[in-house]
């Protein structure tokens, strides 16, 4: 092997803790404050809602809890049709499943690797019935958010917009997570800042806000005695998790200048090669959450080969979300495409996630670069 390989593995993307985030979980424990309620929450609320620019936030157990809600509160009933993004983790479109609905694939568009606003507009040629849609930013990179937001107002549908991996990322300067009737964002252990486990729903709508909050924990009546005359879920986050959270919001703009050096060392050092990034529009901000490349057709280099060799050495690397339409479990759903080809069929087979962890040193990531060099 002409490199030594990396004693300690290099991520994808690993949490990175600063300290402070210990002394708000230690404050839960002070106050003892440890359950669903508390000023860790609180806070973390408000400074989602002052960074982001939205009403409301309300803190829940994951991202994809949120989405949850989010699609109760667009009212998706069984048999309903929701359009989804197509590339992208499955828990974007499973809680359609949760609530009985059929998800229809979008495919995606090549300018940003996300849902494909004139596919879109074909399935709602298709379907104009549909009440809701959800969009993904793949990667931390916004979607044509106007034009899908357009479209969706254009046929009186529901905007759902997933911004779990796209959190501090903006579109002509406006946060994502703020594009959508209902939006969510996601603390899982690998997104850009952690709260372990974690996620929120934001909304500027007073009502819908009051709703997730309501059904987040247990759907509990005004009434002295337990009084439920709805079905409640107990997604609500937890106060020690909220202490996380706040201490990394301190550092998410750090988190957003690190990733977008990585991505563009990636962009420097590839070059010459027959290789492209995952691209982004010039007038958005992405997070740069994960780094990919796309390899030329014309080349003989697989994502694989890069994959393989870079394991070997305890270097992560990831597939391409593979498309949902492509899913054993989804076969039976239908599938928007525009192009001849499936756009994303073509990114997935081509493409690969990068080490995109913020702890990987410029050293590292040259060597990373260099082992990708050797295999061209
Ligand atoms: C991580 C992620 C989610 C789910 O978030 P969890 O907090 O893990 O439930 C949803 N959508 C996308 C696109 C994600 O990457």
């Amino acid at each position: 092997m002409k490199y030594s390989k990396f004693e300690e593995k290099v991520w994808l993307s690993s949490p990175t803790m600063h300290g402070e985030e210990q002394e708000f979980v230690q404050e839960a424990f002070d106050t003892n404050w440890v359950s669903t309620v508390g000023a860790n929450l609180t806070e973390l609320e408000r400074i989602l809602t002052e960074y982001i620019g939205c009403n409301y936030a309300v803190a829940l157990a994951s991202g994809t809890s949120a989405l949850h809600l989010a699609v109760k509160l667009a009212d998706v009933k069984p048999g309903d049709l929701v359009f989804c993004s197509d590339m992208t983790f499955a828990a974007t479109v499973n809680p359609v499943s949760y609530e009985g609905g059929k998800q229809v694939f979008i495919d995606c568009e090549r300018d940003t690797w996300n849902m494909d606003p004139n596919a879109l507009r074909k399935a709602f040629e298709l379907y104009p019935e549909t009440k809701a849609v959800i969009v993904a930013n793949l990667y931390g990179t916004p979607a044509k958010l106007d034009e899908i937001q357009a479209v969706c107002q254009e046929y009186g549908a529901c905007l759902i917009e997933d911004a779990a991996e796209s959190l501090g990322a903006t579109f002509r300067g406006k946060q994502t997570g703020t594009f959508g009737t209902e939006n969510i964002i996601s603390f899982n252990g690998n997104k850009i800042v952690t709260t372990s486990g974690g996620g929120a729903l934001l909304t500027d709508c007073k009502e819908d806000a009051d709703k997730v909050r309501f059904w987040s924990t247990q759907a509990k009546e005004n009434f002295p005695w337990y009084q439920h005359e709805e079905i409640g879920y107990n997604y609500r986050m937890s106060n020690v998790l909220a202490g996380i959270g706040r201490g990394q919001m301190l550092h998410l703009n750090e988190h957003i200048e690190l990733k977008k050096k990585i991505f563009m060392r990636y962009q420097e050092g590839l070059k010459g090669l027959p290789i492209s990034m995952n691209p982004y529009l010039p007038y958005t901000e992405p997070n740069f959450w994960l780094s990919c490349l796309l390899i030329d057709r014309e080349s003989p280099v697989t994502p694989d080969q890069i994959r393989e060799t870079l394991a070997e050495y305890n270097v992560e690397s990831r597939p391409i979300w593979k498309p949902m339409h492509m899913q054993p479990v989804f076969q039976e759903r239908h599938f928007v495409q525009v192009e001849e080809q499936a756009v994303d069929e073509d990114i997935f087979a081509r493409g690969l996630c990068l080490p995109s962890d913020i702890k990987m040193s410029a050293e590292t990531q040259d060597v990373v670069i260099d082992m990708i060099k050797d295999l061209f």
